[in-house]
């Protein structure tokens, strides 16, 4: 691509680095931000600044937040016993949109994945097994997808906590194999959280 200025060629650099977007998106991004008023630029910039400096993650289920603790974790309606496992915030949010869930979640910031080099270590796997060790927690469910990633850190969590004696759940697929949670329609996934079925019996299957 030959660019009349430099300028621009830095910001459609800068701007094709973000997954997806490729220089010909990135050229067209940037052309139409030159055609709005100057404030729409430093709108979105102040607002992409902030979010990076100033987001937080709870310190209780990890979510991303604005403060400490999250508005889930701190609502007294919510069942702190009940946890649901997920992988991010997306599946928070798919998950809430389904409003069948009164209980919290636990984030794990991923999936165990050995090609990708992330291992147990590297999740927020070792506060949810305090959680259970403590006493915390009556019911886990684990929402992570089905792909082969989530059911390894499904099983290697599972295996952690077995001798605790909680109950132990897993959201009813009427979700397909290898669906990532945060496209399923909502009244599927709400339908699956209510009829969970205990995680033993879905090994099994
Ligand atoms: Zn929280």
């Amino acid at each position: 691509m030959d660019f009349s200025s430099k300028l621009l060629e830095n910001a459609v650099n800068e701007v094709s680095r973000l997954p997806g977007i490729g220089k010909r998106t990135a050229l067209r991004l940037v052309l139409h931000l030159l055609k709005q008023p100057k404030e729409n630029t430093k709108y979105l910039t102040e607002a992409l600044s902030l979010v990076r400096n100033e987001v937080k993650s709870c310190v209780k289920c990890h979510n991303i937040s604005d403060t400490t603790l999250c508005d889930i974790c701190t609502n007294p309606n919510r069942n702190a016993e009940l946890v649901c496992v997920v992988e991010d915030i997306r599946d928070v949010m798919a998950i809430e949109n389904t409003g069948q869930f009164r209980g919290v979640y636990h984030v794990l910031g991923g999936k165990i994945s050995p090609i990708e080099g992330v291992g147990p270590q590297n999740l927020q796997i070792e506060s949810l097994v305090s959680k259970v060790k403590n006493g915390e927690v009556k019911e886990l469910i684990f929402a992570l997808s089905s792909t082969m990633e989530g059911d390894t850190t499904n099983f290697y969590i599972f295996k952690q906590i077995e001798s605790y004696h909680i109950t132990t759940s897993t959201i009813a697929r009427g979700i397909s194999v290898g669906d990532e949670l945060e496209y399923a329609d909502e009244v599927t996934l709400g339908r699956s959280i209510v009829n969970r079925i205990p995680f033993e019996q879905s090994l099994k299957g």
